[in-house]
């Protein structure tokens, strides 16, 4: 199948692209993340992904500009409750969008290796999309391969992210260390 993999970073793609290679899937990537602040994480970011893609060969296509006016139009008043669902469902719609577009046989994401992530909320979002864009979502659990593909991307020298993305994320690493 041709396979549209949403990209949230380097360090997890690595592991999710040779995964669905060795099945015999044709991988492209797809970068789609206004969820990451500031600017200057998010050229991190972006930069590890294109070495990345270059290192693997990996075709990737990297959505316009970046807009985090997105991220904080779709999340604004569920900062708590409901923020990781929102931020998933846009970042998938945009993928999903893209996917169907451009006539790949499915889409999928790397958020499926992260263990701080929520499976079923994902698979759950990712459904609805189907139906809304006639693509199928292509599940596989990761998860196992998230410390293979940190590993292999430490021995590419990418950078390493300290906190899931957005200014929430970041703020709620610091209320964490120093309740620790
Ligand atoms: S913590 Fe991560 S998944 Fe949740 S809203 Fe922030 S960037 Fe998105």
């Amino acid at each position: 199948m041709r396979i549209l993999l949403h990209v949230c970073c380097g360090p997890c793609a690595i592991y999710c692209i040779n995964a669905l290679r060795e099945k015999g899937h044709k991988v492209s990537g797809f970068f789609y993340n206004p969820n990451i602040h500031p600017v200057s994480e998010y050229d991190k970011r972006r930069e590890s992904v294109v070495c990345m893609s270059e290192k693997l060969n990996l075709p990737v296509f990297f959505h316009r500009e970046y807009k985090f006016e997105d991220f904080f139009r779709k999340i604004t008043f569920h900062e708590k409750d409901d923020r990781c669902s929102l931020c998933w469902q846009l970042r998938l719609k945009i993928t999903a969008e893209f996917a169907s577009r451009e006539n790949f046989d499915a889409f999928t994401t790397t958020l499926l290796i992260s263990p701080y992530q929520d499976q079923g909320k994902i698979r759950d979002i990712a459904a609805s999309l189907e139906k809304n864009y006639g693509i199928n979502f292509y599940y596989e659990d990761f998860r196992t391969g998230f410390r293979e593909s940190h590993s292999l991307s430490r021995q590419m020298g990418l950078y390493h992210q300290k906190y899931c993305g957005c200014i929430y994320s970041e703020r709620e690493r610091y209320v964490e260390k120093q309740r620790k």
